[in-house]
């Protein structure tokens, strides 16, 4: 297959296989955002240098609300080309406040700036509103976004969101699954999930995915836990639950932040361990811009 390009399916498929026994073949992924500041951005680049070193499959970038980093998500980007020489590149994209063109143009910008996946979003409702409107000449569902970049731009990789625990605007846990399956049936590759610290509600997901007839790889998506603020402000707006004895972990060691990281990053290391044991082809990490809790975890796991 010299020469043959692996798409995204088939790279977490071939983890796949080996899942379980061979850690140095599950497909890692490292998911930024943009800074706001030059400074943040200067800052960026030193742990995109730590991160590279882990060799990850690709390093993706968020798509702001509104659209109101769209010029930065590819300036990351082409930050992370310059200093992680090799690593492709993904650029989240969302259907908020952009008309069909905009986000064509924007996927054929990125194309040309030399991105290789789109993490093809919906996006969230503004605010101050409950419910999402596209604007007119819009989208109205990921799966719409991602019949698009299949039909248009059929060299990309794609990968949809995932929600272990439920996406808060869905019907029903049912409903949500269905509509999953209609962004992979629309030609999605791969489903990365929304952040969760319990294995039990992730391997729950996958065997109701599975269930409902989605073959596509499901990849765990990772938030180590680095302090007991941002822990608090990360669950209440994802609505991922602690586990017991991770939150008496955290809380035992409140005023400590040492023992803080320790404990987070211990315990994110074993969820991994224990995902790849029980067949995850890969992990996506939402590293939140800083590369050592991250790059901790794929040293002590060999990934
Ligand atoms: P959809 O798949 O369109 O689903 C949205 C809701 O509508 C769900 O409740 C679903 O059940 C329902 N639904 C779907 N299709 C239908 C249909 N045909 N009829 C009726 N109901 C339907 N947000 C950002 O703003 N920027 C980012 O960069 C970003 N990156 C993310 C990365 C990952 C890995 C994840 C997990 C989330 C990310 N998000 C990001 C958050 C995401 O934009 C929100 O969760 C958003 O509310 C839903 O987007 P979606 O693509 O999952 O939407």
């Amino acid at each position: 297959h010299q020469g043959e390009k692996v798409t995204l399916r088939v790279l977490y498929q071939q983890a796949s296989q080996d899942a379980g026994g061979a850690r140095d073949k599950a497909v890692i992924s490292f998911e930024l955002f943009p800074p706001k500041t030059p400074k943040g951005m200067e800052n960026l680049r030193k742990h995109v240098e730590e991160l590279a070193q882990c060799g990850p499959a690709f390093i993706t970038c968020t798509y702001g609300a509104g659209g109101s980093t769209r010029d930065k998500t590819l300036d990351v980007l082409d930050m992370v080309r310059a200093h992680a020489p090799g690593v492709p590149v993904a650029s989240h994209l969302t259907c908020v406040g952009s008309t069909t063109d905009e986000l064509r143009a924007y996927i054929a910008e990125a194309v040309a700036r030399g991105v290789e996946h789109i993490v093809a979003l919906r996006g969230d409702p503004p605010r101050d509103a409950r419910d999402f409107t596209p604007v007119e000449g819009g989208l109205q569902y990921g799966n719409e976004l991602v019949a698009l970049i299949r039909e248009e731009f059929p060299e990309l990789g794609i990968l949809v969101a995932g929600y272990p625990d439920t996406h808060p605007e869905a019907a029903s846990p049912e409903a949500d699954i269905r509509y999953l399956k209609q962004k992979i049936d629309a030609g999605a590759d791969v489903v990365a999930t929304q952040l969760f610290y319990d294995n039990a509600v992730f391997l729950d997901f996958r065997d109701r995915c599975e269930a409902a007839g989605i073959t596509a790889p499901i990849v765990p998506g990772i938030l180590p836990i680095t302090s007991f603020a941002q822990v608090k402000r990360i669950t209440s707006l994802c609505g991922a639950a602690l586990p017991a004895d991770l939150a008496e972990k955290l809380e035992a060691c409140k005023d400590d932040e040492a023992c803080q990281f320790a404990a987070g990053v211990g315990h994110a290391t074993e969820q991994v361990r224990a995902l790849l044991d029980a067949g995850a082809p890969g992990v996506h990490f939402y590293v939140l811009n800083k590369s050592t809790a991250a790059a901790m975890i794929c040293k002590e796991l060999s990934l």
